[in-house]
């Protein structure tokens, strides 16, 4: 398995949505067992997000659970997710950043609108048209994915090798027209 994702193609069918990534599972319904890739995996309903968020919130109130918890674990999610990608001998970020968030859009996260990544300043913009966490939100006052924001921030900060702060500019739970991110290098 993990000769194919070390294939440039992988990268590009990927990336330009040409191939899916069925073709990595493997699956032993009677056994238990899932495995994505090279490594066990579960699926989890989408509603996860806000059970998640209901349980933090009244643990810890809603601004840490969202704003702070859910954001840097994401982030980690995402920071691990790319120094697999790295293992697996991708060391461009401006191939790392694509990669990696194609791949979480491929399992039912987001639809990519556009990413643009700027290689010197290291700003990274990620548009979303649908967002599975908006979605399971729903209409609010605010922005709401804190999750993605983590998500993201982290693939931005594995794949440049930086700290990285981010922020989501723009979301469809509060009437946008997109989900939008913006990770910026932070100073510490
Ligand atoms: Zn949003």
């Amino acid at each position: 398995m993990s000769e194919v994702i070390c294939d440039q193609n992988f990268v590009a069918s990927v990336i330009d949505g040409k191939q899916d990534v069925r073709a990595w599972f493997d699956w032993k319904p009677l056994d238990g067992r899932m495995a994505f890739i090279d490594s066990p995996n579960i699926i989890v309903p989408a509603s996860m997000f806000m059970a998640l968020h209901n349980s933090m919130t009244k643990i810890v109130g809603e601004a840490a659970a969202g704003g702070v918890i859910s954001y840097r674990a994401y982030m980690d999610l995402g920071i691990e997710n790319v120094a697999y990608l790295q293992k697996k001998g991708f060391d461009n970020p401006e191939t790392l950043v694509p990669l990696a968030v194609s791949l979480f859009s491929q399992m039912g996260w987001f639809k990519i609108e556009k990413i643009d990544c700027n290689p010197q300043t290291k700003e990274t913009t990620v548009r979303l048209s649908q967002c599975i966490e908006s979605e399971t939100f729903g209409p609010a006052k605010k922005a709401v994915c804190n999750c993605t924001t983590g998500l993201l921030t982290g693939i931005v900060a594995g794949a440049f090798g930086i700290k990285a702060r981010g922020k989501e500019t723009a979301c469809l739970s509060k009437g946008d027209a997109y989900c939008e991110f913006v990770i910026t290098e932070s100073a510490s």
